[in-house]
């Protein structure tokens, strides 16, 4: 059982969560441990003043624990090749830098150990037995015994240096798949000496590690273990087994647990966004039970309701938050100040962050891309607070006027439909994406909080709010009129708004115009493209329209694939229903906790076609594009590569594929065949500097929400330095 330290109850909707714990020597000021992350900042010495900045800004926030990405204890425990490791003593005195900036937001901070086994990306890589990873190029050799005690004594040693270095501890990485999930699991340990066969022999190595770590470090430093509760491979450990670890992981040493979820070449999605929320804290909650130190529960934990509900219902001590410290650093102290409607939340698209970190590029977040760049991008006021018009409520121009109202400029928004949100409203309709409804919400609430106005329903053109700008000369007055008279006949108030200006606001003068005004969909030029069939996606994902029982999607990009789910799947699946499609069993009744998955029958006969020769969803994200696959595969979704099509009529969509003609009868075919740029509202003043195309206005042809976000808010970052 843990301890809690009795002190004044904190009077927020919160209090389990914003209540301190004792862990092992530490005292933590809260339930919240930012989880490991690694960002790509972790390898050179050049990059430790932006890895410091990251994370002080994380401790600045309220976390009370944060774990560094993973640190190697060697070169074979190496991610990448030169990845990061800890191994020497002049490694451990650069990091003072990082602790010391933790430590003065009073925060504590504990570098994590992760040795990659056969999950590294490079010639060195060892494991139990000789074996290749199905995630990796390289084939790991068997360690040996003396391997094995040399990689013991390279954690031991790592775990010294972390200590130098001003870390209050570490965690030894021990689930996800890696080494020490390897030793741990029959699945990948068949050996036959002291350090596999049986159960107990393959707990082992991390039990030495432990024991041995334990014994130089002393008490005063704290030892965190994080465990896998459930390996979702098969032959991974039973839960008799995890139980049986995590005792003698205590005893040996351990001050806390965290926990982990699935191997990262589980062929079940554990973080993505279609995961329900907490979907795993049952399990945290049963290992709990079982041992006398503090259970971190982790997996899709982004809002502190949900983050206290777990703590409150006793299913764990502590919540790890990861990609959530990236969206929004702030979390702590907006869930303690009663302000948790401005939390920016995390939507689990993994597009800037793990994505990033497959693709070897700095770690940052689609939804906050000050992430990572906290020095360059962290706001300061405005030397000349200025004036700003917003054309388009889309996340481009929603994540600029938040942006740049925080540094002090007057922003307001001009929107021509009766709701904020673009393209990105529509990704919320998708089965599976209703957390970016969210980012919807955040901005809504902060727009409102910093009073910045969002007409809607308002068609404002540039042409006249440049002209406002223009009003900005010496004569002001005249200019003034000007504007009055072009307001009156061309700019209407006719929505809803959020913030409280008036709506005669629009006649003042406006320093800049941000151009934000998005997209519109490509429609290809098919004969019979104007059937009575023929529906462009963003009228079915609107509710517009809806489709017939047998349903063509033509283009299969990001949003075919999707618009394909949208068809087949009922949307805000219970998490009863996502563990029955992804065969997620209690690891008491199945080794790894993994059964067979039970397709549910889909809504609509779907085909799915693209012009392209190459697999469908080849081009989608590194980390999610495999689970969209895999949901199309269970919808039974008819797939067509190197198509042409030939028109489209009563009977349906004909196309020639392989050389032959042939018809796919449907009722609908959706068309999803890209975007092109919307500057019908951008009028002749392009070429003014005070007038900055963002967004989908800007390039249609890469249109993505992160491009967007980042380009908004570095826009604001820029105006008036
Ligand atoms: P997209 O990825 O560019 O896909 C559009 C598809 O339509 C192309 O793959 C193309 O395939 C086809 N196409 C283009 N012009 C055509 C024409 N004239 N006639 C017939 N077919 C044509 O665009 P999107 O699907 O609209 O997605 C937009 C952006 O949103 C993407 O860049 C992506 O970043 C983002 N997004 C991502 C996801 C995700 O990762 N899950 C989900 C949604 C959106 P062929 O030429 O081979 O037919
Ligand atoms: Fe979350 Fe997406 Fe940001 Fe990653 S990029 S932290 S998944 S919102």
């Amino acid at each position: 059982m843990s301890t809690t330290v009795t002190t004044s109850t904190p009077p927020s909707a919160y209090p389990t969560l914003l209540s301190p714990i004792q862990a092992g020597p530490l005292t933590l000021r809260n339930r919240v441990m930012m989880g490991s992350m690694h960002t790509g900042f972790e390898e050179r010495t050049r990059d430790l003043p932006k890895l410091a900045a990251y994370l002080a800004r994380r401790a600045e926030g309220g976390a009370a624990l944060l774990v560094t990405g993973g640190y190697a204890p060697n070169v074979e425990g190496w991610l990448l090749p030169g990845g990061s490791m800890m191994a020497s003593k002049r490694m451990a005195d650069n990091h003072r830098r990082v602790t010391d900036a933790v430590h003065s937001h009073g925060a504590h901070v504990v570098l994590q150990l992760l040795h990659s086994g056969r999950y590294g990306y490079h010639p060195f890589i060892r494991s139990a037995e000789t074996t290749q990873s199905p995630i990796t190029p390289f084939k790991a050799r068997r360690m040996s015994g003396f391997d094995v005690e040399r990689t013991i004594r390279a954690y031991v040693r790592s775990a010294k240096l972390a200590k130098r270095a001003g870390y209050d501890g570490i965690e030894i990485m021990g689930s996800e798949g890696y080494l020490l999930n390897q030793f741990l699991a029959r699945a990948t340990n068949r050996r036959t000496d002291e350090w596999g066969g049986s159960a107990r022999r393959r707990m082992s190595l991390p039990i030495e590690i432990v024991r041995r770590i334990r014994a130089e470090v002393g008490d005063d430093f704290m030892l965190q273990y994080r465990i896998s509760l459930q390996d979702l491979v098969a032959d991974g450990q039973t839960w008799d087994e995890t139980e049986e670890l995590a005792g003698r992981l205590v005893d040996a040493g351990v001050d806390l647990l965290n926990t982990g979820i699935g191997w990262h070449e589980a062929r079940v999605p554990t973080i993505v966004t279609s995961v329900p929320r907490a979907a795993f804290a049952e399990l945290s909650g049963r290992l709990k039970a079982a041992v006398d130190v503090p259970v971190c529960a982790s997996n899709r934990i982004n809002d502190p309701g949900v983050a206290e509900d777990i703590l409150a219902s006793g299913q764990a001590d502590m919540v790890s938050l990861a990609r959530q410290m990236l969206a929004d650093p702030d979390f702590v102290l907006k869930a303690r100040d009663g302000r948790a409607d401005e939390i920016n939340t995390c939507i689990a698209c993994n597009q800037a962050c793990l994505d990033h970190t497959f693709a070897n590029k700095k770690v940052s977040c689609l939804v906050n891309p000050v992430a990572g760049r906290e020095l360059e991008l962290t706001p300061r006021p405005a030397a000349t607070p200025q004036r700003v018009a917003v054309i388009g409520a889309g996340v481009a121009g929603l994540a600029f006027a938040e942006a740049a109202a925080v540094r002090g400029h007057h922003v307001e928004v001009f929107e021509a439909s009766d709701a904020i949100g673009g393209q990105f409203r529509l990704a919320a309709a998708i089965p599976g994406k209703e957390e970016y409804g969210q980012t919807l919400r955040y901005f809504s609430r902060r727009l409102e909080v910093l009073g910045v106005p969002v007409h809607l329903g308002r068609r404002a053109t540039a042409d006249q709010l440049y002209d406002a700008s223009a009003a900005t000369s010496p004569d002001r007055s005249s200019a003034d009129g000007a504007i009055a008279d072009r307001a009156d006949d061309g700019v209407t108030d006719t929505g809803p708004r959020v913030g409280a200006t008036a709506v005669d606001d629009v006649a003042e003068p406006f320093d800049h115009i941000v151009y934000s005004a998005g997209v519109v969909p490509r429609i290809p030029e098919i004969p019979g493209i104007d059937h009575d069939s023929v529906i462009p996606y963003d009228d079915l994902l609107s509710g517009r329209r809806t489709a017939g029982a047998r349903v063509a999607v033509i283009g299969a990009g990001g949003i075919g694939v999707d618009v394909a789910e949208y068809l087949t799947r009922e949307p805000n699946q219970s998490l009863a229903e996502w563990r029955k499609s992804w065969g997620v069993v209690d690891p008491a009744d199945a080794p790894g906790g993994l059964g067979a998955p039970q397709d549910e029958k889909p809504l609509r006969e779907v085909h799915l076609l693209q012009r392209k020769e190459s697999s469908i969803g080849k081009g989608l994200g590194k980390t999610t594009g495999w689970v969209h696959r895999a949901e199309l595969k269970k919808a039974g979704v008819h797939k067509y590569v190197g198509v042409s099509y030939d028109r489209i009529d009563d009977e349906g969509l004909h196309i020639t594929v392989d050389g032959e003609s042939k018809v796919i009868g449907v009722d609908n075919i959706i068309v999803c065949t890209g975007q092109e740029s919307d500057r019908s509202a951008l009028g002749a003043g392009i070429e003014d500097p005070r007038i900055h195309v963002i967004g989908g206005a800007d390039v249609a042809a890469e249109l993505d929400a992160k491009r967007a976000i980042r380009q908004a808010v570095e826009l604001a970052a820029e105006l008036s330095k």
